[in-house]
């Protein structure tokens, strides 16, 4: 299958309304990551693109939509979320041919794009303020205003939940948006603006600008007429979006990496823990960055968990996306080769290898970027592989002797996405919750929260909540109104 029998050409960028090439006339290939080939061009967009789609969505703040009323932008949020429905079966196979991932993961993408939609449509005429007491002669009172034009920088591994997750709450508060796709994933969101458009949003108020990071994403993060950047991506990006922001005082909403670790403890279900662990660091090839990525398993129910762990992870299918196999292939040969260059390093300190270590080869994708589920055991707390994000497929083994060691250890990177427990002990699951930081903690379960939960990360996994009511402190400022009477 290919773009063109998918209802194609996607060439295009959506600026007011429009389908555009860039200003430049260049573009650049987006591929199937599968096959290792070109898939489609899109266009290349610079910081003149960016500049025509700010201020088409600074324009766009004064005209029909800050007259919209709120329960009609409810309707026409929930009309987007009925047509991405609609049209489901056609985003899910674009985004599994541009991202590599298994087409019923793809659908269920789309699926909860649209309920983030549905969510936050609810809420456009929630948005209430409140009174403050100051006595008989003054009334004061609080307004939720919009920032203005936001930013979405959005990552390659999950590309249209991430992209609606921040559009939806965006545009429900009233704000216009820029989005920057990533340059791996352009495609579900040049479609999802067209779909905001075809569900009756005014122009300029959702725009997308196709480009790479620092031609395109860079210029966003930096223009003085963005008020907030919701970004998604690495670390080391998300500084350079913190800085630019605060040129000009934006406000962001960053939602960086993460190291996030598996507890078992001895008295956990043996079965549902390696059920647990192996989706927790398998779910999308390894590249979620709430992936749990460290298991810390008391000693005594190690061996179990791994012979399980083991022979499970060996029995997982990789193939294209559209085959819709266990594991996709990683987004890249550069994401490939960094991958392996962690897990070689590894390997070179000595660390055991339980299986995997290599990348995979599958039969009709030979040029696919495949890489093996891979273990590593008994890896110090401190080394590399148990301190950086890989965002591949490999789990890194550190067994402990009690709950108190498995809480330093998991509290022992600098960052602090998620955190998961296995134990049948509710008192030493609550402890964790209370003593691990991390910003989401799941029980008995891994990502087991669901779309409508807060998600951010302690320490240097960001700043700012995503998802649920949390999400809507990101994008409404208060204006506190005081009056002597
Ligand atoms: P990245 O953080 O550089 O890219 C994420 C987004 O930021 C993309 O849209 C990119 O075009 C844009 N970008 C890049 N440079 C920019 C800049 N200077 N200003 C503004 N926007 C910019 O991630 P990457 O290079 O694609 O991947 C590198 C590593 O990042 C991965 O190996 C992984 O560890 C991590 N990563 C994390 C996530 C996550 O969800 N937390 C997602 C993707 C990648």
């Amino acid at each position: 299958m290919n773009l063109a029998e998918l209802g194609a050409p996607f060439e295009a960028m959506v600026i007011a309304g429009r389908r555009r090439t860039a200003l430049s006339g260049d573009s650049f290939e987006t591929l199937d990551p599968g096959r290792g080939e070109p898939l489609g061009a899109v266009p290349a967009g610079g910081a003149e693109d960016v500049d025509l789609a700010v201020q088409d969505a600074k324009a766009a703040l004064k005209g029909p939509w800050r007259d919209c009323e709120p329960k009609e932008r409810g309707r026409l949020l929930r009309r987007v979320a009925e047509l991405m429905r609609a049209g489901g079966e056609r985003l899910a196979k674009v985004e599994s041919l541009d991202s590599g991932k298994p087409i019923s993961a793809a659908r269920r993408d789309v699926a909860r794009s649209a309920d983030y939609f549905d969510y936050y449509a609810g809420l456009c005429d929630k948005l209430e303020g409140t009174t403050i007491p100051l006595g008989r002669d003054k009334l004061s009172y609080t307004l939720r205003a919009p920032l203005g034009v936001t930013a979405h920088i959005v990552p390659w591994n999950v590309p249209l939940p991430i992209a609606a997750r921040g559009l939806a709450p965006a545009l429900a508060c009233g704000n216009t948006a820029v989005v920057k796709p990533a340059e791996e994933t352009p495609l579900s969101a040049v479609i999802l603006a067209e779909i905001l458009l075809e569900a009756g949003l005014p122009p300029g108020v959702c725009n997308v600008v196709t480009g790479t990071g620092e031609a395109a994403g860079a210029p966003l993060a930096r223009h003085p007429d963005i008020a907030q950047v919701t970004f998604t991506g690495s670390r080391e990006t998300g500084v350079a979006v913190m800085k630019a922001a605060a040129e000009h005082v934006a406000a962001v909403t960053l939602e960086l990496g993460g190291k996030s670790p598996v507890v078992v403890l001895g008295d956990a279900d043996p079965a549902r823990a390696v059920a647990g662990v192996l989706k927790a660091f398998t779910h999308n090839a390894g590249q979620i960055c709430s992936a749990g990525t460290r298991l810390v398993v008391e000693r005594q129910i190690h061996d179990q968990l791994l012979d399980g762990l083991g022979a499970r992870a060996r029995g997982l299918s990789l193939g294209h996306g559209l085959d819709d196999p266990a594991l996709g292939p990683l987004i890249s040969e550069t994401q490939r080769n960094r991958v392996s260059g962690f897990v070689a390093g590894a390997r070179d300190r000595g660390l055991a290898l339980v299986t995997g270590g290599a990348a995979a080869r599958v039969d009709r994708c030979e040029a696919g970027f495949f890489y093996q589920p891979t273990i590593l055991d008994q890896v110090p707390p401190e080394d590399e592989i148990a301190q950086e994000e890989v965002f591949g497929p490999v789990l890194c083994v550190q067994p402990v002797d009690s709950l108190e060691e498995a809480i330093a250890i998991a509290n022992g990177t600098r960052y602090g996405l998620a955190a998961g427990i296995y134990t049948q002990d509710i008192s030493k699951a609550l402890i964790f919750a209370r003593e691990v930081e991390a910003g989401q903690v799941f029980i008995n379960g891994y990502h087991n929260a669901g779309d409508t939960v807060p998600f951010g990360g302690f320490k240097e996994s960001g700043t700012g909540r995503e998802k649920g009511l949390a999400a809507l402190a990101n994008y409404c400022q208060i204006k506190a109104v005081t009056v002597d009477l």
